[in-house]
C-alpha cells in the first residue's frame, strides 16, 4: 500500500487537515521528499531542531550508545554513563543551585513532575498558571495550560490551578501562602511569542519567595538558545527554583528534563519511595543525543549568534504593511497579521514554494518562525524573500 494510504489508515490523526508533506531525508535546515522537493524547515518541527537536521556529532554518538547499549533498568537504578554525562553538561550550563537533573520522556511528563516536586517540597496543593500557557496535552499539564478552547472537553482536570494575566503586577497577589508553585513559559511560545516585561519578572520572582512558592519556569521551547540566550531566564537576572526543558535538549530524540537543588530533588526518594518514576526516562540512547547535542551547541559557539540571526529576519520582514506586529525573542518569532485568513494565505504560499512556516496553537493571527539556530544568513535571506513575496500577495 502506498505510504500516504497507510497514512490515512493506521495512524492516529490530530486534524482532518494534516500537511501531509512525506520526508525522505532531512539535512541542515532542509526536509527532502521522496521526489526531490527541498523544503526549508523554518519551524525546527516544532522547537526541536535547534542545530538543524542530521548533526553528524550527535549521530555518531547516537550510533557509539546503541552498539553499547541501549535500554537496561527503569531510570533512576543502574549507573549509566551516557545519562551521568549528559547531566553533567547540562548542569555546567545552569546557575550553581540547578544542579540535578530528572530525565523523562517529554515536555509534558517534565511539567508533571515538576508539579509533584511542588507540593512535595512546600505540603502545599494549590498551583498558579498564566493565561496563554502552553505546558502539554496530559492532564496536569493541560490544567497548567490556558487555552480553555482546548481543556473544555477534558474536564475535570487538575483542581487548585488558578490562572492570572502576565505581566500584571497586582495579580501576582495571587500568589500566597496556599501556593506550591507556580509554572510560567519564560517567554510564551503557543500564546504567539509574549514576553513578561524585566521588572515583572523580577517582582514575580521576589513575590514566590516570599511566600514560599516555587518558581518553576518552562523553557521546553524558549530555552536551550532559541530565545538569543542559553536559558531565556538569564535575560531577567532570575534564577527559577524549577527549570523543565524538552524539546531542543535531545537533538532531535525525544526527552524531557525538571531541573531542581538536589535537596529537593531527593525528596522523590522518600515518602513515599519512588515518588516520580518513568521507564524510558533517562534513555542511554537519548541522553547520548542530549550530550552531543549540547555540546555541538557549545563547540560551534551558536547561541551567541541567535540575536543577531533573529534582527536579519526582522530587518526584511517587521516593515512589510501587512505586518501588524512582529514579536521576537532571538529566533523566537511570530508575525502578526490582520486575520487568520490572511495567515493561512501566506502558510500555504509559502508551502507551495519550499518555505515551512506554521500556526501557533493559541493566536491564530499571527505565523510562527523558529527555524534551526544554525541557520545561515543566505538562508535567512532566501527564506523570506520567499515569505515577503506571500505577503505581497495579500
Ligand atoms: N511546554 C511548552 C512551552 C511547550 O511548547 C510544549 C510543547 O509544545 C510542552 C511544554 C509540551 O512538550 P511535549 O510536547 O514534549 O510534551
Amino acid at each position: 500500500m502506498e505510504s500516504n494510504a497507510l497514512f490515512d489508515r493506521h495512524l492516529a490523526q490530530t486534524t482532518p487537515y494534516p500537511i501531509g508533506l512525506e520526508i525522505e531525508r532531512a539535512e541542515g535546515i532542509y526536509l527532502y521528499t521522496p521526489e526531490g522537493k527541498r523544503y526549508m524547515d523554518l519551524i525546527s518541527g516544532v522547537g526541536v531542531s535547534a542545530l538543524g537536521h542530521g548533526n553528524p556529532e550527535v549521530r555518531a554518538a547516537i550510533k557509539h550508545q546503541v552498539d553499547q547499549h541501549m535500554h537496561v533498568m527503569v531510570y533512576g537504578e543502574y549507573l549509566q554513563s551516557a545519562q551521568s554525562q549528559a547531566a553533567a553538561t547540562l548542569t555546567r550550563l545552569l546557575p550553581s543551585s540547578l544542579d540535578t537533573v530528572y530525565f523523562v520522556n517529554s515536555g509534558a511528563e517534565a511539567n508533571e513532575a515538576a508539579l509533584k516536586l511542588a507540593r512535595r517540597v512546600t505540603g502545599r496543593t494549590e498551583m498558579i498558571a498564566f493565561q496563554g500557557g502552553y505546558h502539554g496535552g496530559t492532564t496536569g499539564a493541560l490544567a497548567l495550560s490556558g487555552n480553555e478552547q482546548k481543556k473544555y472537553a477534558f474536564r475535570p482536570l487538575l483542581p487548585g490551578v488558578r490562572h492570572i494575566a502576565l505581566n500584571d503586577l497586582d495579580a501576582l497577589q495571587h500568589i500566597t501562602e496556599r501556593t506550591a508553585g507556580v509554572v510560567l513559559e519564560t517567554i510564551q511560545g503557543d500564546a504567539g511569542i509574549r514576553i513578561p516585561d524585566a521588572k515583572w519578572m523580577q517582582a514575580l520572582r521576589a513575590r514566590c519567595t516570599e511566600v514560599g512558592a516555587l518558581l518553576i519556569l518552562d523553557e521546553i521551547q524558549c530555552g536551550l538558545g532559541r530565545a538569543g540566550s542559553w536559558f531565556a531566564f538569564e535575560q531577567y537576572g532570575i534564577v527559577p527554583d524549577a527549570l523543565t526543558l524538552g524539546k531542543a535538549l535531545g537533538a532531535g530524540m525525544p526527552v524531557g528534563a525538571l531541573v531542581a537543588g538536589r535537596g529537593w530533588m531527593e525528596q522523590f526518594t522518600h515518602d513515599p519511595m519512588l515518588g516520580h518514576i518513568t521507564t524510558f526516562g533517562g534513555h542511554p540512547v537519548i541522553c547520548a543525543a542530549v550530550n552531543a547535542g549540547l555540546l555541538e551547541l557549545e563547540r560551534g559557539y551558536i547561541v551567541p549568534g541567535v540575536s543577531r540571526k533573529g534582527r536579519r529576519f526582522r530587518k526584511h520582514l517587521g516593515d512589510h504593511k501587512q505586518v501588524v506586529e512582529f514579536r521576537q525573542a532571538g529566533l523566537f518569532m511570530a508575525v502578526e497579521l490582520a486575520s487568520p485568513e490572511a495567515v493561512q494565505q501566506v502558510v500555504e504560499y509559502c508551502l507551495e514554494r519550499g518555505v515551512i512556516g506554521f500556526w501557533f496553537l493559541s493566536c491564530p493571527e499571527a505565523f510562527r518562525l523558529a527555524p534551526p539556530l544554525v541557520i545561515s544568513d543566505e538562508e535567512i535571506d532566501a527564506a523570506c524573500a520567499i515569505i515577503r513575496a506571500a505577503l505581497d500577495q495579500l
